[in-house]
């Protein structure tokens, strides 16, 4: 598998994307849920530094074993509390916050020698009811909390928008998010990352003023059936 020439073209594509938004270039997030450690050692060895999965016992287990290439990991699925503890222990990121108890549960669990969880609120924008995240309403609420917790740091906001095949109907739901990050980013000085745009939303994600992209099948192809 050609994996550190998807991750050039990859690069190359989020590039020429920020370029034509004038916009900064976003960080590259690649999502390894569902692939094989040698796969992700793989594009670790080419360069790519921040990984996303999104099972909490499947991260811990690459986790350990890519411990020597001094990855960012960060969860990207949904979170059940009971899995907190471990999350808070496994991850440098956790972008799927939504309620007030995983609040507490992760800064509760936090180990006091390594730096503050970052975290991110994962918002519901489309509003949902099979989806996960908080109702847009509830973010500065969540953020008071989360910015109250010396063991977290807050640093966003991270969206999935319904997937309507016209890429186009994503739009208001990535304005909608880079609205709610602007009012976030103005109160507190620790906010830089909106994390939006995925394989075949990214430009229109950058467009709209994505910090951060979030990369599955265009780095690692199609993925292995869970
Ligand atoms: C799987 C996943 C991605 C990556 O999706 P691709 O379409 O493979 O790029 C991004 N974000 C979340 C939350 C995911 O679960």
């Amino acid at each position: 598998m050609p994996l550190a020439e998807n991750l050039r073209e990859t690069l190359q594509r989020i590039e020429n994307a920020a370029e034509q938004a004038k916009r900064p270039r976003p960080r590259l997030l690649a999502v390894s849920k569902t692939q094989a450690t040698p796969a992700v050692a793989m594009l670790a060895a080419a360069g790519q530094r921040a990984f996303g999965e999104n099972y909490v016992q499947e991260a811990a287990i690459k986790v350990r074993d890519l411990v020597d290439f001094s990855l960012d990991w960060h969860l990207i699925g949904h979170l059940q509390s009971n899995k907190a503890e471990l999350a808070a222990q496994v991850f440098d990121w956790v972008e799927t916050v939504d309620r007030a108890k995983l609040i507490t549960a992760l800064a509760r669990y936090r180990p006091a020698e390594r730096a503050p969880l970052n975290v991110l609120i994962q918002v519901n924008i489309d509003d949902e009811a099979s989806k996960h995240g908080c109702p847009p309403g509830e973010v500065p609420a969540l953020a008071a909390l989360i910015a109250a917790e010396p063991r977290l740091c807050l640093r966003g906001v991270m969206c999935i928008p319904t997937p309507h095949a016209d890429i186009e109907r994503r739009r208001p739901a990535f304005r909608q998010t880079r609205a709610l990050f602007d009012a976030l980013a103005a109160q507190y000085p620790q906010v830089d990352t909106l994390s939006m745009g995925m394989s075949d939303d990214m430009v229109l994600a950058i467009a709209e003023g994505s910090t951060q992209v979030r990369i599955g099948t265009a780095l690692f192809g199609a993925r292995p059936a869970k």
